[in-house]
């Protein structure tokens, strides 16, 4: 078989452990098992959604314009349905929506350590990776690098929260630098955590009606993956120009999303109580792991989402302590792949959270 070349370096993306495999390989039972690794809503789902699924016929294919959803999405953030296109999960947008300005000559311009799904799908497009030297979101840098580089970008990519490290720039800033970027390149704000970061300080938020009626070139993405507890179930958004989400339409599969994924984004739209709780407990629950980290001299970094990443130190550097973890049951993500010698955790319930920070205490201790 001859597979093309760039299959090559295309590395796959690596998944936080599921719970099965880590019961299976460490003989613990499910149960006893903590997941604080892919930034899931740790109270599962809305009941809304569970309902509305059970209440679904998937002998039936969804409806492929899905307009129940585009409308509820419409109302939601003040914009028109034609301004909306729905993706297996948010990253699929962002595929389509590389997939349809990048190529050889034109690539993605993103910040250093940030999503490791942005260069997959550079490379899908067989697209260059130009990205800053600063750790954080530094627009002025990425600014720079964009007017050198111009005429061989065709997206840039914003994550607002940022994953893996929980920072998030201004939105006064965002929207600044917005206005430096040529109308003629995409960029793409993945905001798959703003519901967290608007929580904690609205100056965060970005506003999809705002960017819609400023900018013809900017594709919002949003998804129901975290705060709306429904990772499993993979839907996300694309919010943008009516031209823009034309185009970027082409190249979606007709049904890629399920019946039941369909039914359920609907009714957890219609739960803001259950999303509220969550986020709340978040923020209520995410001192501690800082406290944690200045107990034993740990640099963290502030975080505006659902998860908290801790740097550790060279005794205990990260691979051994996701390892020493996991044989305790808890799957958190090491970073290390990122080449940072640090853990991501995803902040769970208040039981989790006492388990996990217990087992974290025990490895400094
Ligand atoms: C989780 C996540 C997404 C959303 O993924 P889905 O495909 O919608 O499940 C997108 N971007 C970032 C940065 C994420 O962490």
């Amino acid at each position: 078989m001859i597979f093309n070349e760039f299959l090559e370096n295309l590395e796959s993306y690596e998944p936080g452990k599921p719970i099965e495999l880590v019961a299976r390989e460490y003989g613990i039972k499910p149960e006893n098992i903590i997941k604080v690794a892919s930034n899931e809503n740790p109270f599962g789902s809305s009941p809304k959604a569970l309902q509305a699924m059970r209440g679904c016929q998937p002998a039936l294919y969804p409806d492929d314009s899905y307009f129940a959803l585009k409308h509820a999405l419409a109302v939601r953030f003040g914009c028109e349905s034609a301004n909306i296109i729905i993706g297996s999960g948010s990253d699929q947008v962002m595929e389509m929506a590389i997939k349809a300005v990048c190529n050889e000559n034109r690539g993605i311009l993103r910040a250093k350590t940030t999503f490791a799904m942005y260069d997959i799908y550079a490379k899908f497009a067989h697209a260059p990776v130009y990205k800053t030297q600063s750790e954080f979101h530094d627009l002025a840098q990425m600014a720079e690098i964009y007017t050198k580089n111009a005429a061989n970008i065709g997206a840039v990519i914003l994550c607002l929260p940022n994953n893996p490290l929980g920072e998030c720039p201004d939105a006064s800033e965002v929207y600044e630098f917005l206005e430096l970027i040529s109308q003629d390149t995409l960029v793409i704000l993945d905001c798959a955590y703003m519901e967290f970061a608007n929580f904690k300080d609205s100056k965060k938020h970005i506003k999809p009606a705002h960017v819609l009626s400023k900018f013809t070139n900017v594709l919002y993405s949003g998804t129901f993956s975290k705060a709306y507890g429904l990772g499993g179930m993979r839907v996300g958004y694309g919010l943008a120009n009516t031209k823009l989400i034309e185009q970027i339409s082409k190249l979606r599969p007709p049904f890629n999303i399920t019946t039941p994924s369909l039914a359920a984004a609907i009714a957890a739209l219609d739960d803001e109580d259950f999303v509220q709780k969550g986020i709340k407990n978040n923020f209520d629950e995410m001192p501690r792991y800082e406290a944690f980290a200045s107990e034993f001299g740990l640099k963290f970094i502030p975080s505006y989402t659902n998860f908290i990443a801790i740097f550790t130190n060279e005794e205990k550097n990260s691979s051994i302590l996701a390892d020493n973890l996991l044989k305790k049951g808890i799957i958190l993500r090491n970073l290390k792949s990122y080449g940072l010698n640090a853990v991501r955790i995803t902040i769970g319930t208040k039981k989790q959270n006492d388990k996990v920070l217990e087992a974290l205490r025990a490895e400094f201790a």
